[in-house]
């Protein structure tokens, strides 16, 4: 079976994991801890960094940390995955949804017109003239790693006094190489931004993830409230409500052997990436979707849009299967997911679109060109 993607675990993680085992250190306090963040800071070329328990921990503190109140609301994207957008129903607040463009990220000709059509500026903030809402934040996804508008979102969120999140638990890793944000990486251009090292992302530490803020106290704070709020560690004094949020010291451990690995994986992604792209190229029945040209993006998934309308999706999963390759659809929609069918959704129309056409296709960093050959064998005798 060629797998969708799996992590590659072959540097100093094993080393750093057992030296954290046998000191004891295996719970959330420990130096591998704060190691990681201080690498993770160096890396992402920023002051600070949190370390927690997950992508959704991190995005859930972003949210509560922009201020997200019950009652109000956040946009966010119909097309990604779901763990984007429940840490605004845990804090009570409402979901709107945007369409995403041709990227696959945020629309943000829709999302301009949105804000300037369907919302008023008012003395509490932005209101939404249908729901009366005030909306609070801004969630952009950096989708299977290609690097968002960020100069576009940048300039709307200020211009409407909204507070911007950038999910980037996809996109370790990707950086601008042109324009205002030349150098600068998914997820610390706004004022949160969040990471993922689930098992299946770039880099893993089995679980875990990441929070990244505009000011230094924010991220101080995630920290805090991520490891109970806990203010007289003798004591147990308490003046906020925490979370059980905070990363372990075997966590981290696993994290910072991973990322000595990252720019290596990330250059055999771009590699693979490219090798599918050469094999594909006269395939008539679809195409790579190609990533942002002003970055250097981490090529995380790769998606195949079928161009051939006769050629079903799910068919061709199953040829792929009975292949002994692992291919994946892209997210049923947010907005048609049971518990998020009543909320608003602005004119989601690309998002189905490419919902019914795209495959993810196997992209492990360990892939075998041998393997890639074998895949594209079998798109083409669909
Ligand atoms: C993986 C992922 C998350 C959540 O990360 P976890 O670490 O699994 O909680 C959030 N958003 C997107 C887009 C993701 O792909």
């Amino acid at each position: 079976m060629i797998p969708l993607s799996v992590p590659v675990i072959k540097g100093n993680e094993k080393k750093y994991v057992d030296e954290a085992i046998s000191n004891g250190w295996v719970s959330t306090s420990g130096s591998y801890v704060t190691r990681f963040e201080h690498e993770m800071a160096d890396y992402l070329k920023i002051k600070q960094t949190a370390a927690v328990q997950s992508g959704t921990a991190a995005l859930h503190l972003s949210y509560l940390l922009s201020g997200v109140k019950p009652g109000q609301e956040v946009i966010v994207p119909a097309l990604t995955f779901i763990a984007a957008v429940n840490p605004v129903k845990y804090l009570g607040a409402e979901p709107v949804f945007m369409d995403c463009d041709d990227s696959l990220n945020m629309d943000c000709q829709k999302l301009e017109d949105f804000l300037k059509k369907e919302c008023t500026k008012t003395t509490l903030g932005l209101r939404n003239n249908k729901s009366k809402r005030i909306i609070t934040a801004i969630t952009v996804v950096h989708v299977f790693g290609n690097m968002a508008d960020m100069e576009t979102l940048v300039r709307l969120a200020d211009e409407y006094g909204l507070k911007l999140i950038e999910d980037a638990t996809e996109a370790l890793g990707t950086r601008y190489t042109d324009g205002l944000y030349e150098g600068k990486f998914a997820g610390t251009m706004g004022d949160f931004g969040a990471y993922s090292f689930n098992g299946n992302k770039i880099i893993t530490t089995g679980g875990g993830g990441l929070v990244t803020a505009k000011k230094a106290a924010d991220v101080e704070r995630c920290a805090y409230l991520a490891a109970q709020a806990k203010d007289d560690t003798l004591f147990y004094v308490h003046n906020h409500i925490g979370y059980n949020y905070r990363m372990t010291n075997m966590q981290a451990a696993l994290g910072v052997g991973q990322l000595e690995c990252l720019e290596d994986y990330i250059h055999m992604k771009e590699q693979n990436y490219n090798y599918y792209r050469e094999g594909l190229e006269n395939f008539e029945d679809g195409k790579l979707m190609p990533f942002n040209e002003k970055a250097r993006n981490n090529h995380w998934f790769y998606s195949l849009l079928l161009t051939n309308k006769a050629l079903k999706r799910d068919s061709l999963m199953k040829q792929l299967k009975e292949a002994g390759i692992e291919s994946r659809p892209i997210w049923k929609l947010n907005h048609t997911q049971t518990m998020y069918q009543s909320c608003q959704a602005y004119y989601i129309e690309k998002a189905p679109y490419y919902q019914n056409r795209i495959i993810n296709l196997p992209c492990s960093v360990n892939i075998t060109e041998a393997d890639i050959n074998y895949v594209i064998e079998a798109l083409r005798k669909s």
